[in-house]
């Protein structure tokens, strides 16, 4: 594998993949903006427009809600028997697998991510997630809890009811279908908003959801920029329930503005992901773990690996083998079999990269290699090593989201357990080592809502995923977590006394 050299080979033209309904989808019906407003989402790879979409606003978001309400309060979906629920999912999923290359392309395509990545990951991922919340419908259950003898006292389970999803562009659909099936499965409701810069599997998720028979208003999708649609929907008081993946920053304004009609909410933001590679590791292991862990979908993944702390006597040798391992990759047109990093999602992504890449340099990182565009057409970008860091500097403490890892180094257990919890973001990290004792004791002390032993980046849908609070947020996406985040207790008395 190479790198690339300039000028890269340009993706295959638009319309070579089938492109979904360009409308917003809402009780059912596909529809423009009631503002006739649009925006392009253009393909990471070329910086080309690939298609005119209805941009949503205030209005678009009113009309979804009210069409999910009235789904919810008057629709068959809440109500109906849990097991024909599970069928019409099942149904779903079986159209999802028949569908499931055209989907890996729209995904690449939108997202700029390598096609062998997304049929490998993505969508298998989305496929199986959906099957798995399926599984879960007929399986929601309650308690009886013994009070007295003249009373039946029970706990019924029930859905929480319309349920605003906001999702980024780094795994589109994936990121999506955390919200989407287990909220169905529930009997909720939904309201989505993909991100404008990814607009286009979820749509198509929006017709095959209509194939499947979903009934009107069950799953809404309005994709579109955030600070309109998006505050719109966060902030309307028909919303029961918030679900949001992206970064700290508008994580936190959702909870500041949403505030006033108390919705519950699960925030699952940002991180800094330590990942601690002890002397006594297998050096070869870790090296290929820690480039792929920060390298992977161009390092916008919110549990990159992008701090390895490096025990300070293999710190040198680990670094030189980090470095020539990430220099090696190849960057390139996602359609190309052998690409492992393709294009950053914007212009405006590249920027913010770049900029990381200068302070660090600034701040007396060692570049080591990589820190540079690569000539375009298309945000493609090296990736970036630097050494020589610590916690103080900004490209260690804050959270690039890009092609760029921090290596640095540490003496004692003590110092790399203070180093990796001296964060704010507490989302995922890993150790290495064959010391069955450190492995558990150092997974145990590191603040973190996942931590990986001997390996990095493993997610299923059915294990919780978040962060412990800070800057990575708070609740749980996947696993039965997710079940707790789209149902609420109703505690039922019956009196049983009998009168005369
Ligand atoms: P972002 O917060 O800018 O955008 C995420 C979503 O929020 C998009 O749909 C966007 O349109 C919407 N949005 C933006 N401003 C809004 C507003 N004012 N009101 C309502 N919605 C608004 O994040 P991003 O840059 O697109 O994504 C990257 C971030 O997502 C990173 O911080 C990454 O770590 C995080 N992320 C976290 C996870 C996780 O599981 N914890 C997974 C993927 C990404």
């Amino acid at each position: 594998m190479v790198v690339a050299q300039s000028p890269l080979p340009a993706a295959g033209p638009p319309d070579t993949v089938r492109l979904p309904t360009l409308k917003l989808l809402i009780g059912g019906e596909w529809r423009e903006s009631v503002s006739g407003a649009s925006y392009a989402t253009i393909n990471p790879a070329t910086e080309e427009v690939i298609a005119e979409l209805p941009e949503p606003d205030g209005r678009d978001i009113d009309l979804a809600v009210l069409a999910a309400r009235s789904a919810f309060e008057d629709g068959p979906w809440p109500k109906m028997q849990a097991s024909e629920r599970g069928k019409m999912l099942r149904c779903l999923v079986d159209l999802l697998r028949t569908h499931e290359e055209e989907l890996v392309h729209l995904e690449s395509l939108d997202a700029g991510k390598p096609l062998a990545a997304v049929r490998r990951q993505d969508m298998p991922t989305v496929i199986d997630c959906l099957d798995y919340y399926a599984g879960w419908c007929d399986k929601i259950t309650g308690e009886v809890v013994p009070v007295r003898p003249d009373a039946l006292t029970y706990v019924k389970r029930v859905p929480v009811g319309v349920v605003a999803g906001i999702v980024p562009w780094n795994f589109p659909l994936m990121n999506a279908m955390w919200k989407i099936a287990p909220a169905l499965a529930c009997g909720c409701v939904m309201v989505m908003k993909p991100a404008a810069e990814t607009p286009l599997s979820a749509l198509r998720l929006g017709e095959l959801a209509l194939e499947a028979g979903l009934p009107p208003g069950v799953l809404n999708i309005l994709p579109g920029p955030g600070p309109g649609a998006g505050m719109a929907l966060i902030t309307h008081p028909g919303i029961d329930k918030i679900t949001f993946t992206g970064s700290p920053g508008v994580g936190k304004l959702i909870m500041e503005k949403a505030a006033p009609n108390v919705p519950r909410i699960t925030l699952e933001l940002g991180g800094k992901s330590p990942n601690v590679v002890f002397d006594d590791a297998d050096l070869d292991s870790a090296v290929k773990a820690a480039v792929a862990g920060v390298f992977f979908n161009s390092g916008q993944v919110c549990s990159a690996g992008t701090r390895v702390l490096v025990h300070e006597r293999i710190a040198e040798e680990f670094t030189d083998r980090l470095v020539e391992r990430s220099a090696n990759l190849r960057v390139g047109e996602p359609t190309a079999a052998d690409t492992y990093l393709g294009p950053l999602i914007s212009q405006r992504q590249m920027d913010r990269v770049l900029s990381y890449v200068e302070q660090g340099i600034d701040e007396g990182a060692v570049l080591r290699t990589g820190g540079q565009r690569l000539e375009g057409p298309g945000y493609y970008m090296a990736p970036t090593v630097f050494s020589g860091v610590d916690n103080r500097m900004v490209v260690g403490r804050e959270e690039i989201f890009g092609p760029v890892v921090s290596v640095m180094r540490f003496s004692s257990e003590e110092e790399a357990v203070a180093m990796a919890n001296d964060s704010p973001y507490t989302l995922a990290a890993a150790v290495w080592t064959n010391d069955l004792a450190r492995a558990h004791t150092v997974a145990d002390r590191i603040r973190a809502g996942t931590v990986w032993v001997n390996t990095y980046g493993h997610t299923d849908n059915r294990l919780p995923w978040g962060g412990l609070g800070g800057d990575s947020g708070v609740g749980r996406d996947l696993g039965s977590s997710a079940i707790e985040n789209f149902t609420d207790r109703r505690t039922i008395w019956v009196n049983l006394k009998r009168r005369g």
